[in-house]
């Protein structure tokens, strides 16, 4: 159904709507509210904490005032509670409260409250009638996530109206739900988006994500089906000239390696296609792996194509790969294809991918697009795969003749729920890092410590090394604290020498201005990249010795890791410095597992344990299984149940009607993100 026919919503709110991901009615009952809101009781002044959503009653002592800092537009008044207690109240870019609210009027007050030197203030209070605030109180308000132009209420008239519409189909097998004791879909969707009680939501909850695993499971063992009766339609032989290629890596590759790549052999080499994971820590070395595969498919006539998830790593790659070619005089012709690059040169690319000319392609998801059409397509990695979509795996299945497929991944999961994530390939660990590596140095400070870490950071560009720092926003905004990559790079260009180039990088630029900054780094052009997390999957700058982290409490601790990750890739000692912005003693604990540990997988179990797997709204444990719901670590007991069910259902161990059946085998996988 269109969103049209919903009262309020013409073609502009449609399109805002569209740049929140929602397209139809159907699609607001799956547009789950971040988390809810509840009013509680006003408090005292003097009772006030900092850093948390509080209500106070109170009279306006003044008139307000308006001026201006820069680009804002500031707000103030001045509140006194019944005690004669007092608390500044401030607006931002909203000059018309001055208009709304006068001196004298006694109203509830309620907005963050945060400490600004040594005084509380009380950041953009929503203002409500005693009457008005009781009503408030006891109910859980639905907070959605928002795109700029879409507000709250918006979402939530929406909403409503969606439900007075439509009435969602159940997918779930009756016996299944019963065994699981799972809520039908009509009342857990209600209730997702409008709970009496915490009890609801989480039942509510609980019912979703099994639903998402559950489909997400089932696509899986279709995957895998189809795998399984596959023939291997590309036997390929180890070349003459990879023995030769491996001697001169200038590296010798470690155990893991050289066992996960005769695994590869074996596989390639066999009846069955290949699908494959290699699962390594940051750093081990995945990449020489895959690299050594797309050689033996090239040397072998046939085309072999990688996908890296950002155009940054496909540059990455693609440069490394022309190297080795050269450097061993092989005669491969090596291609990329990323969005960035113009029309023209686009179609010469593909023009050479149609022909069989490029024997080695690199690229982004552009490598799936419709228009890309393969020569003899044997070979498929995907690194850092869990960004792709299981559908996307599909696709590029279908672009070849049964290719093999490789996907690689860093991402530090349990045993059990691998087997479950990565049901339809086999697994190769690569458990080892290279040899000489020089564990990372680590501290968890406070923002205390800033001028002593630019000191040090100065010391080892001036020996020749180079530094990321990390900020978890882009720029300046009142409305999320901590700090921001464009300012923070101008700050620490005035702290450190002029002649030590300071630059920064997001994600909101461009694809090419993101490329050039990152090869000027790369090149050591730019010695300090101060960036948000975009670095953060696989990049590589061995030169880099420094990681500092501002506001790492922000961050989940399987992200630092990834992020630590960036350095301590050459031979010389790399430091990580995790700023703890908030001040809080238990940030700081949790970030000290940091401390114990380099290990991937111990670091996220124990932060999982730390935070307990209640933490619904905290940070994502593993953010790289993009769930529209679901958290495969938070939520793994629903996972385990979600694929005992498909099992069940398998084995025709539960019986389900004929109907039943056909609404589980048809599932729409355009929602499937895996
Ligand atoms: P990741 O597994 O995180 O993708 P990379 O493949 O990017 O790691 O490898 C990290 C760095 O280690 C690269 O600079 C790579 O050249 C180097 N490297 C890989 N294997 C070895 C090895 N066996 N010995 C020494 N250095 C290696
Ligand atoms: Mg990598």
């Amino acid at each position: 159904m269109k969103l049209k026919e919903l009262n309020g919503i013409g073609e502009k709110t449609e399109k805002i709507f569209n740049r929140a991901g929602i397209y139809s009615v159907e699609d607001l009952l799956t547009y789950y509210p971040r988390y809810y809101d509840t009013y509680e009781q006003p408090v005292l002044i003097r009772n006030l904490e900092a850093d948390k959503t509080q209500a106070v009653r109170g009279k306006i002592v003044r008139e307000l005032s308006l001026r201006r800092v820069r680009k804002l537009q500031i707000v103030e008044a001045y509140i006194r509670d019944e005690e004669g207690n007092g608390i500044k109240a401030v607006w931002f870019n909203a000059p018309y409260i001055k208009n709304v609210l006068h001196h004298g009027d006694i109203l509830i007050f309620r907005g963050y409250v945060h400490e600004n030197r040594g005084t509380y203030v009380i950041d953009q209070p929503k203002t409500f009638s005693s009457d008005q605030y009781q009503k408030k109180m006891g109910e859980m308000q639905p907070v959605y996530p928002l795109v700029s132009g879409l507000t709250n209420n918006m979402v939530l008239k929406a909403v409503k109206q969606a439900f007075s519409l439509l009435s969602p189909k159940e997918k779930i097998p009756l016996e299944i739900r019963k065994k699981f004791n799972l809520q039908d879909i009509e009342g857990a969707l209600h209730n997702i988006h409008f709970p009496k009680e915490n009890n609801d939501f989480h039942i509510a909850r609980k019912r979703l994500v099994f639903e998402e695993f559950f489909r997400f499971i089932i696509t899986l063992r279709e995957l895998k089906q189809q795998n399984e009766i596959a023939r291997n339609q590309h036997i390929l032989h180890e070349p003459e000239e990879l023995k030769r290629i491996i001697a001169h890596l200038g590296f010798q590759l470690t155990n893991a390696q050289m066992r996960t790549w005769e695994e590869i052999k074996k596989d390639i080499s066999s009846e069955k296609v290949m699908n494959r994971l290699i699962q390594g820590d940051v750093g081990s070395g995945k990449t020489i792996v895959a690299v050594l595969a797309l050689l033996t498919v090239a040397l072998n006539g046939e085309q072999g194509a990688m996908m890296a998830p950002t155009e940054v790593l496909a540059r990455q790659h693609f440069e490394y790969i022309t190297e080795l070619i050269s450097k061993n005089e092989l005669n491969i012709t090596p291609a990329i294809l990323v969005g960035s690059m113009t029309a023209r040169e686009k179609r010469e690319t593909c023009e050479l991918i149609a022909s069989g000319k490029a024997d080695i392609i690199i690229g982004t998801h552009a490598l799936i697009q419709e228009n890309v059409l393969y020569h003899n397509l044997a070979l498929v990695v995907t690194d850092e795969q869990h960004r792709f979509g299981v559908k996307q795996r599909e696709t590029i299945f279908e672009k070849g003749n049964y290719p093999h497929t490789m996907v690689m991944s860093a991402t530090p999961i349990p045993r059990t729920l691998a087997i479950i994530m990565y049901g339809d390939l086999d697994i190769s660990i690569i458990d080892e890092l290279p040899s000489g590596r020089k564990p990372i140095a680590n501290c968890v400070v406070g923002t205390e410590y800033r001028p002593k870490a630019y000191h040090f950071i100065e010391k080892q560009v001036q020996e020749g090394r180079q530094a990321y720092v990390i900020c978890p926003t882009v720029e300046y905004s009142e409305a999320v604290e901590g700090e921001n990559v464009i300012e923070y790079a101008e700050k620490l260009q005035a702290v450190l020498p002029p002649d030590i180039k300071v630059d920064f990088l997001h994600g909101r630029m461009k694809a090419k201005e993101k490329n050039q900054k990152m090869e000027a780094f790369a090149e050591n052009q730019i010695q300090v990249l101060v960036s948000t997390t975009v670095v953060e999957v696989g990049v590589n700058v061995p030169n880099a010795t420094v990681m500092m982290v501002e506001n790492a409490e922000r961050f989940g601790l399987a992200q630092l890791h990834q992020l630590r990750g960036r350095v301590g890739r050459g031979g010389n000692q790399s430091y990580c410095i995790f700023i703890n912005g908030s001040g809080k003693k238990d940030a700081s604990q949790r970030l000290e597992i940091l401390n114990q540990s380099n290990d991937g997988f111990f670091i996220a179990s124990e932060d999982l344990k730390l935070r307990g797997p209640g933490d619904f709204f905290g940070v994502r444990q593993s953010g790289d299984f993009e769930f529209k719901i679901g958290d495969i670590m938070n939520d793994a007991k629903v996972l385990k149940d979600a694929a005992h069910a498909v099992d069940l259902i398998e084995n025709k161990e539960v019986s389900i009607s004929e109907e039943e059946r056909a609404l589980i085998y048809n599932v729409d996988k355009k929602n499937i993100n895996i």
